[in-house]
């Protein structure tokens, strides 16, 4: 595992890698507020572990990197909930701006955005093209909960609304790291949000919210019914494609059409 993990080697180790084919993986995390039963780290831990899950499963050829997350992002959504801490976008775009023409400076062709935050998504699209234009970096995003269907049973409430400190979060967490839950205060609460057109994100018609908006507890989904085993359920096969996707990355090239 260390030799993926940037931050563990010499700058004449760095200079020497291949980085004709290899792909540097900055991770994002946040400190926000996920309900009454989940540790404000939660997005920060599912980057960083999923990540090191998927470096171990890379055939050795693979030619991939990390560097340390970056912990603090956009969670100004969770304002007016103690323990939730953000940069603006403007300081976040150029942090990430400033840490991209380090890695272009360096000799990496390629950098994937590693995000486990939902109010990161639209931000690091946006910085994701920048610094493909600024730098000439092939620039990826990648947000793992997305990378397949939820394979476990939930129903249509849920899977609309069940965004944060939900069935699929808190299971994920009872499997990988218990001591981030509280049990006795597993959460239910769902947005009084009657429509078939609006929803909360990635449709055509979003309401801009913040969580004060929406949810007294901060929950927005079911956690009553997580488990352990559910966790389990998601986690191998999401982790199986985030390595395949890691492993397609490391060799990509932007070649347009000839002629
Ligand atoms: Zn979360």
């Amino acid at each position: 595992m260390s030799k993926r993990d940037l931050a563990k080697l010499t700058w004449m180790e760095i200079r020497d890698l291949p980085k004709d084919d290899g792909v540097v993986v900055v991770p994002f995390g946040s400190l926000e507020q996920h309900g009454p039963h989940m540790s404000i780290d939660t997005d920060l831990y599912f980057a960083d572990r999923f990540l090191d899950l998927a470096l171990e499963k890379l055939p050795e050829e693979v030619a991939c990197w990390r560097l340390p997350i970056l912990p603090v992002s956009r969670s100004v959504e969770h304002v007016g909930f103690p323990g939730s801490l953000w940069l603006t976008s403007e300081t976040l775009l150029k942090v990430i701006e400033e840490m991209t023409a380090g890695l272009a400076a360096s000799g990496f062709r390629r950098v994937v955005f590693l995000n486990c935050h939902g109010g990161n998504l639209a931000i690091l699209e946006v910085a994701a093209r920048d610094v493909r234009i600024r730098t000439g970096m092939m620039v990826f995003t990648v947000f793992p909960p997305a990378l397949m269907p939820d394979p476990v049973e939930i129903d249509d409430r849920e899977r609309v609304y069940g965004i944060h400190a939900n069935d699929w979060e808190t299971s994920v967490m009872l499997a990988l790291s218990p001591e981030r839950v509280r049990k006795d205060l597993l959460d239910v609460s769902y947005p009084s949000f009657q429509s078939d057109t609006l929803r909360l994100e990635q449709s055509a018609a979003n309401v801009a919210w913040t969580s004060r908006d929406l949810s007294k507890t901060g929950t927005f989904g079911d956690a009553r019914g997580a488990t352990a085993e559910r966790g389990w359920q998601r986690i191998g096969p999401m982790i199986d494609r985030l390595a395949g996707a890691l492993t397609e990355i490391s060799t990509f090239e932007l070649s347009p059409p000839q002629g």
